[in-house]
């Protein structure tokens, strides 16, 4: 007798698979067992029986939504007032000392919160970039891989660095960077204490020095040698400004993605935040490489950095997923509403028939998934990927007359949160509310931390 699924979705009004083959199904199921996809099938195909049953009737089902850049800590700072009008560079500089007080409770809490966030927008994995590390604030990157566990969500917090600081020549003040030994030997611990390497790991680690203004070219290139001979990812921030272009003419006699040519990150290891202003070789650069992006739309509009080549980007071949971008930046962190932006920015670039909800939908997983080195794992509903899905209801006042084409009345309708998100077959968010039973006292505790750090410096 055939082994009872633990979790089917049925009935979906559509499943998009997001597959190899994009496939479709309308009227379709998808089972998970141990924690991995163990059937997918329409409505003539026999359903298995299950522990656990979700009814998608009027439902859109995608795989989990993957955010490939974030920075969890900045919702402690959160649409903070003296920090709303001043590009990236003026951003940063008022907001770097009170980051400076960061510690494992703060980078706890903050993980605990944006990955609920997260969660609530059918996301399943996230990056996490924490890039400041106050001496003495303890192990912050371990912090939120507990609060990951907790939320029962996937994690690829990266280990951030900053090692360039103001006395250097670099934007950071010096109670925020640390010395490039330090922070090599750092990587290599929480990589030996977090990395798992199997196909269907909740926890991945990735290096990533925080920017060519921010870190030394040498901790640059020694990062990347410790991440060939870890087997691990590299990420930073590259071309998000024109600012950052003349920073780089003017203090390295280079473009940014000279740069990363020269300290050895033209690899397919690696994803790049941002990638807004490569000029049109670069762009081909960058994709003959392999090298990934991780496109913030939101961010990109609100520090008023530029509409990035997207298009461009996924035409020469390079990976390109989505990023909330850090809440201090991107206020919100729906990984919807990034899709939505995306889409709206592609039409805005390339014209109406430019950037389609299905493209959106694709950056939101399968391109996500190849930024992380997960193809096949995560981003896609087939047998043996992971099982993380969003179901969400296309119902309702919000989704009233679009009858033709779920997945683009998905993401033009709404504001859409999921109805339920559910990682490794374990259900995170159900029927809208998060499943972990401590989001309200984690809130208060929120509450106190974010005043301590807003306090007047
Ligand atoms: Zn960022």
């Amino acid at each position: 007798m055939e082994t009872p699924a633990d979790l089917l979705v049925h009935d979906a009004e559509l499943l998009a698979t997001v597959d190899a083959d994009r496939r479709e199904i309308a009227g379709g199921w998808v089972a998970v067992t141990g924690g991995v996809v163990s059937g997918i099938g329409g409505p003539a195909d026999p359903q298995p029986g299950a522990a656990r049953r979700i009814d998608a009737r009027g439902c859109l089902v995608t795989p989990g939504l993957v955010n490939t850049h974030h920075h969890l800590y900045q919702n402690l700072t959160r649409a903070f007032a003296p920090a709303l009008t001043g590009g990236l560079f003026d951003w940063l500089v008022t907001l770097y000392p009170l980051w400076a007080r960061l510690d494992e409770e703060a980078a706890h809490v903050s993980a605990y919160v944006g990955l609920t966030e997260l969660a609530l927008s059918g996301c399943t994995t996230s990056t996490d970039h924490l890039y400041v590390h106050p001496r003495g604030a303890g192990d912050l990157i371990s912090a939120e891989v507990a609060a990951a566990r907790e939320l029962g969500v996937r994690f690829h917090p990266t280990r951030g660095s900053m090692s360039l600081s103001v006395k250097d020549g670099g934007l950071p003040p010096d109670s925020v960077v640390q010395d490039d030994d330090e922070i090599l030997a750092d990587s290599q611990r929480l990589v030996d204490l977090h990395h798992d390497r199997s196909p269907t790991a909740m926890t991945r680690i990735a290096l990533a020095p925080c920017s060519p203004f921010s870190v030394s070219t040498g901790l640059m290139t020694r990062t990347a040698e410790l991440a060939e001979t870890l087997d691990v990812r590299l990420h930073t921030h590259l071309a998000e400004t024109q600012d950052e272009d003349a920073f780089c003419l003017e203090t390295l006699g280079r473009r940014p993605v000279d740069l990363l040519e020269d300290v050895g990150w033209m690899t397919d290891r690696v994803w790049l935040a941002h990638v807004v202003w490569p000029s049109a070789t670069e762009v081909e650069r960058l994709g003959a490489a392999r090298v990934g992006a991780a496109h913030c739309p939101s961010s990109n509009m609100i520090l008023g950095s530029g509409l990035a080549p997207v298009a461009e980007l996924r035409a020469a071949g390079a990976p390109v997923g989505l990023g909330v971008d850090g809440s201090s930046s991107a206020d919100a962190a729906s990984l919807w509403l990034e899709a939505r932006t995306a889409m709206l920015q592609g039409k805005l670039r390339h014209g109406a028939a430019a950037m389609s909800a299905r493209d959106a939908l694709e950056m939101a997983t399968r391109g996500g998934a190849a930024c992380l080195g997960r193809t096949g794992e995560i981003g896609e509903l087939s047998v043996g990927a992971c099982g993380d899905l969003a179901v969400w209801a296309l119902d309702g006042v919000r989704f009233a007359g679009a009858l033709s084409d779920p997945v683009e009345a998905w993401l033009r309708c709404g504001p859409v949160a999921a109805r339920h998100t559910v990682v490794a077959g374990r259900p995170v968010v159900e029927d809208g509310v998060p499943v972990h039973p401590g989001l309200d006292e984690q809130l208060a505790v929120h509450r106190r931390v974010s005043a301590a750090i807003q306090a007047a410096v």
